[in-house]
């Protein structure tokens, strides 16, 4: 048995090093020649560590992350703090590291990806590969893993119109140095909305929407991110993006199987994406061992986990962004939210992961 995994990104990479350990042969091809140096994702959550547990990886990984023990809520000049009680029995609930740095330790775990190959095509039950000097090339392998992220070509080949919707937000997000924001706390502005989070090193993780109908900043500019007391300077990366939801109609077809970004997309409230990509693809390389009906009820199960995600992550993105009345009012709501344990025990649960299936080995 082989598989062909198709992207070396945290889903891709995962399932290369589950494969390994069940000791199934497999090939990693990944389009770009060398990894980005920015992130997108953030936030690794304790379900998620379960799993580079079982790889070997989590002390690797907790050595360098930064634990999130709450967060804190910016009211004006005024602070309020919901310290997390604690979700799980060996993980902090969620550790930040950016996505280079996690992919980078992913990869020096295993074999390298072969770089500079990108999956075009199905023909005849085989997928057409591009190398970098033209080539062509025919592969011919028991699975094909689809784990190209949200533009996935595995994913256009087999024809899935990947239904749902695009938001109208306009978000921008900046790496910054940043004064007035609380050390190893989820950072909430409430109105104008402003998301903040601290980076290994020092720097600052600022997310916040635009206005609709007010005019695009420059890139770079600072001020769509400054709220009293809250001074950021020195960006290293600045980038505007919008956000859709959208999820494939089965995660099999035939032989090939879509995990992460190719199979699901939502708004990175949360900070699911990547968790539940690389739970998908431990899982996957779980179900190829098992055969057939194993795949078959993994295709169902991680539908329907996403389809959960897809859903909660949409009803956070539209409090978080409603407009009109209703966003001078999610400060006062948030508040009475963080002085409410058990909301503050719920809030913390799902950013763990917890609502997930277990890890299964
Ligand atoms: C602003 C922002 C913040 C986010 N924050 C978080 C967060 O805090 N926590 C979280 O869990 N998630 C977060 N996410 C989502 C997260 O970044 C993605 O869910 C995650 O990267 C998906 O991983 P993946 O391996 O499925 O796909 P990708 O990371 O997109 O990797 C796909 C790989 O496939 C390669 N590839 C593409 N096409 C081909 C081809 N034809 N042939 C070969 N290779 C190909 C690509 O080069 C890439 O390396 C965030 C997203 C955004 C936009």
């Amino acid at each position: 048995m082989s598989v062909l995994i198709v992207g070396a990104g945290p889903a891709g990479l995962v399932l290369a090093l589950a494969l390994k350990r069940r000791g199934i042969p497999y090939r990693l091809i990944e389009r770009a020649e060398s990894r980005l140096p920015w992130s997108r994702a953030l936030g690794i959550q304790a379900r998620t560590l379960e799993v580079l547990d079982r790889l070997g990886l989590a002390s690797t990984i907790l050595a360098e992350a930064i634990p999130v023990r709450g967060a804190c809520l910016h009211l004006g000049t005024r602070t309020v703090h919901a310290p997390f009680p604690g979700a799980h029995p060996r993980f902090p609930s969620m550790v930040i590291l950016p996505q280079a740095r996690t992919e980078a330790i992913l990869e020096a775990a295993g074999d390298p990806p072969e770089r500079g190959v990108a999956f075009e095509a199905l023909r005849d039950g085989r997928a057409v590969l591009r190398h970098a000097d033209g080539r062509e090339e025919l592969a011919e392998t028991d699975w094909v893993a689809g784990c190209d992220g949200a533009h996935s070509a595995v994913r256009h080949a087999l024809g899935d119109p990947f239904p749902g919707k695009r938001y109208d937000a306009r978000l921008i997000l900046t790496d910054a140095q940043v004064d007035g924001l609380a050390e190893g706390y989820l950072n909430v502005v409430p109105y104008p909305l402003l998301l903040g989070f601290g980076l290994p090193g020092g720097t600052w993780r600022l997310v916040t929407a635009l206005s609709e109908d007010g005019p695009a900043p420059a890139e770079g500019d600072m001020a769509p991110f400054r709220r009293p007391g809250i001074e950021p300077h020195d960006p290293s990366w600045w980038s505007a993006f919008s956000i859709s939801q959208r999820q494939v109609t089965k995660m099999r077809h035939g032989r090939v199987v879509l995990a992460g970004d190719a199979a699901h997309i939502h708004s990175p409230a949360g900070g699911q994406g990547m968790n539940i990509g690389i739970q998908d693809a431990w899982s996957l390389a779980r179900a190829i061992a098992g055969g057939e009906a194993v795949v078959d009820a993994w295709a169902a199960e991680r539908r329907a986990v996403a389809h959960t995600v897809l859903r909660n992550t949409d009803r956070i993105t539209r409090a978080m962004l409603a407009p009109g009345l209703l966003a001078p009012l999610r400060g006062t709501l948030l508040r009475l939210a963080f002085h409410i344990p058990a909301l503050v025990r719920r809030f913390e649960a799902q950013i763990a992961g917890l609502n997930y299936p277990p890890i299964r080995d």
